[in-house]
């Protein structure tokens, strides 16, 4: 039988297609690490399975997160999003998403990507699979850059967690079937 890092709820098949295909495979699209980060600050004091599980409902409720079409969200579309039972009703975190948009697509801007933006922290992919860490010096400095620049909901555990989900860090465990792929 393959072996896969502790952490995979086996009984759900969206959480071991997570882990195999996606979970540390280098993401390098704007659209896509905007979805991540987003999804990641959802999280927020709930589980990444919740957020799995519901991440097709997030899509269709966030117009794909196209990243031009949530920076410019009012009030309408907040309080639709505040109606949609199939996504996480969190009014904080909803503001903060179509906030960090804004400052996502400014560090488009300025560093060309975002993918750009966090590799000028971090020129090499990073292994590490200690089990028990939530955060390192790395999650600590890209976070408290992204707070400096307005974001909102992106700490260092929510960032450490994030590299390891886009794959600047990989952090698959010895005897696990991905381990170093
Ligand atoms: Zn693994």
């Amino acid at each position: 039988m393959c072996k896969r890092c502790s952490w995979v709820n086996l009984k759900n098949e969206k959480y071991i297609k997570y882990h195999d295909e996606e979970w540390g495979r280098l993401l390098t699209e704007d659209d896509r690490l905007y979805e991540l980060l987003i999804l990641e600050s959802f999280q927020a004091g709930l589980s990444w399975e919740c957020i799995l599980n519901k991440r097709e409902h997030f899509r269709e409720a966030f117009d794909n997160f196209d990243i031009d079409k949530v920076s410019t969200y009012g009030e309408a579309k907040i309080a639709e999003l505040m109606e949609n039972p199939l996504i996480i009703r969190n009014r904080l975190k909803i503001k903060a998403a179509i906030k960090n948009s804004r400052i996502f697509k400014e560090i488009v801007k300025e560093c060309g990507s975002f993918y750009g933006y966090l590799r000028s922290f971090a020129p090499e992919i990073i292994y590490e699979d200690f089990t028990e860490r939530t955060t390192s010096p790395l999650s600590d400095a890209i976070s408290a850059d992204l707070k400096k620049r307005g974001m909102s909901f992106v700490g260092s555990t929510i960032i450490y967690s994030y590299l390891q989900s886009m794959g600047i860090i990989n952090g698959h465990s010895e005897d696990c079937m991905c381990y170093r792929r």
